[in-house]
């Protein structure tokens, strides 16, 4: 476990995929989830900085792809808490429908990967979310409709603390900020067009899915990305 600010945490079980923790006092609140066989790790963490399954007050998934859903079933079988998905990915996490068809061969590999590899347990139920939703005891959250990555990708916007967490929206790789990755984006288009939204908000610090946080600065940042990718399309 690793302390951001006063009030966010890095699960640092994730490996490659990064998993965080909201705390205000004795309530919490977990975005992402990570790779199949995380539950019991996670909940160590969180015990590591006296945080009992019965704080999490919700858990957030910023998009289906099981590097970010893979623990679902498992952790929240541990959790009071109920599982927390854009309304556009519902079906895609229950199991219900498939992830959007691969184009590439990445994208090919990871459905691989998901069926045959960590055989990934759908969760049974999940709330779906749109931008009008509050998180139970954070009113502080915003829930912002990115797409593109996969159809229902959101970004959590910390309102208190200045922070957004954009999933797979943004990339932050060796310190190298950048769009979504083509290998793993359903519509490229609709990615940027998501860049372009995130530069709009206020914050100051960056919790991206995989690669480095941003401490500060990071609205700024993503301006000149979306703007750079405007300059290229003119
Ligand atoms: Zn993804």
């Amino acid at each position: 476990m690793k302390k951001l600010t006063n009030t966010v945490y890095l699960l640092e079980s994730g490996k490659f995929v990064n998993m965080y923790v909201i705390v205000h006092g004795k309530s919490a609140v977990i975005i992402d989830k990570g790779t199949p066989g995380k539950a019991n790790s996670i909940l160590d963490e969180l015990a590591a900085i006296k945080v009992k399954p019965c704080d999490i007050e919700a858990v957030i998934i910023t998009h289906a792809h099981p590097d970010h859903a893979g623990s679902s079933a498992a952790l929240l079988a541990r959790l009071y808490a109920r599982l927390h998905v854009h309304r556009d990915e519902l079906g895609i996490l229950l199991g219900k429908e498939p992830l959007p068809r691969p184009r590439y061969f990445m994208e090919k590999l990871s459905v691989f990967v998901t069926t045959h590899v960590w055989k990934y347990t759908p969760p049974a139920e999940a709330v779906a979310l749109d931008e009008t939703s509050v998180i139970p005891g954070f009113p502080g959250l915003k829930i912002i409709h990115t797409p593109g990555h996969t159809p229902g990708s959101l970004s959590v916007l910390d309102t208190e603390s200045g922070t957004l967490f954009c999933g797979d929206a943004l990339n932050n790789r060796a310190g190298n900020l950048t769009g979504p990755l083509k290998y793993f984006t359903v519509d490229q288009e609709q990615a940027w067009r998501s860049v372009e939204k995130i530069s709009t908000l206020t914050f100051d610090a960056l919790c991206p899915g995989h690669g480095t946080w941003i401490a500060e600065g990071a609205q700024q940042r993503v301006k000149t990305l979306a703007a750079g990718r405007q300059h290229r399309r003119g």
